[in-house]
């Protein structure tokens, strides 16, 4: 009996950050979780959006060694990369890995670099490898990861599965189900991908940026609605779920009340909240 996978939410918000007062118990950065196995020092990061600056402190002022994966290269999930000074450190080692698409420090290079940026990737300091990942299982950081392709809009996706071969959890943080049909209920396929991902995690961290009354009119910006990600919950047996990434406008009240909707659900539904730490305790079915 190990110490649990432990992850740490950095950032929850999608698409640009939501500072305020009508945002603090959620959290406003964007995307970022941190992965940590046995009691050690997080090893995993799952996307690099503002939320990331938060590793700084969670690793006390030591510098980053592991693998930072990102599901897509939105701003939203890259824009805290030179502004995490764990990972922009001397002693830094990390392994950055995306979607494979041709040469990955050149991908990331189009969004960071001058003049959208004063510096490239290159010049993160650390020692830094920059890698495209196929579909399939990899050994990433210590976890093994599976990545799937997943329907979102605007670049290859991926979402993600994550496991110590004990517990497990599925990260599919930008995800548009309605691109390959309604499903059963009309909020989205619930696709092979997706349940492949899913199937029998002790937690999903799904897209839940609309609520589903919003669909009609949002259907066509790349993302799931909340009743989508507790559907495709109930679907591949995964007791509970994290409804992530925020619409920017959604307030705290917002979330509490869209997290309310699902007190009769069959999982256990929450809203995911910067700052939280989730132990995963459960071990999985072999
Ligand atoms: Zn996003
Ligand atoms: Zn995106």
């Amino acid at each position: 009996m190990g110490a649990p996978v432990r992850l740490v939410l950095l950032g929850v918000r999608g698409s640009t950050p939501a500072p305020g007062p009508e945002f603090v118990r959620y959290g406003g950065h964007t995307s970022c979780v941190a992965v940590a196995l046995d009691g050690q020092m997080p090893s995993l990061i799952l996307d690099a959006g503002t939320g990331i600056r938060g590793l700084t402190p969670l690793l006390g002022g030591r510098p980053f060694s592991g693998a930072i994966v990102l599901g897509h290269l939105h701003w939203d999930h890259t824009q805290g990369l030179p502004f995490c000074s764990a990972v922009d450190n001397p002693d830094a080692r990390v392994d950055l890995w995306i979607p494979a698409q041709g040469d990955a420090e050149e991908v990331l290079s189009r969004g960071m670099s001058p003049p959208h940026f004063p510096i490239t990737p290159a010049q993160l300091r650390g020692t830094w490898r920059f890698g495209g990942l196929d579909e399939g299982i990899h050994e990433v950081g210590g976890f093994e990861v599976l990545a799937r392709e997943i329907p979102h809009k605007g670049g290859r996706t991926f979402g993600y599965r994550v496991t110590d071969g004990r517990s497990s959890f599925a990260y599919l943080s930008d995800h548009c189900p309605t691109n390959l049909g309604p499903g059963p209920s009309g909020l989205g396929e619930l696709h092979a991908a997706a349940l492949e991902l899913a199937e029998g995690c002790d937690l999903l961290i799904h897209d839940a940026q609309y609520l589903d009354e919003e669909l009609a009119q949002r259907a066509n910006f790349g993302h799931a609605v909340a009743g989508y990600a507790v559907e495709l919950a109930e679907a591949a047996s995964v007791p509970s779920v994290l409804l992530y990434h925020h619409d920017p406008p959604r307030t705290d009240d917002a979330i509490d009340a869209l997290v309310a909707r699902y007190e009769g659900a069959s999982v256990e539904v929450e809203g995911a909240r910067q700052g939280s730490v989730v132990d995963l305790t459960k071990p999985t079915a072999a």
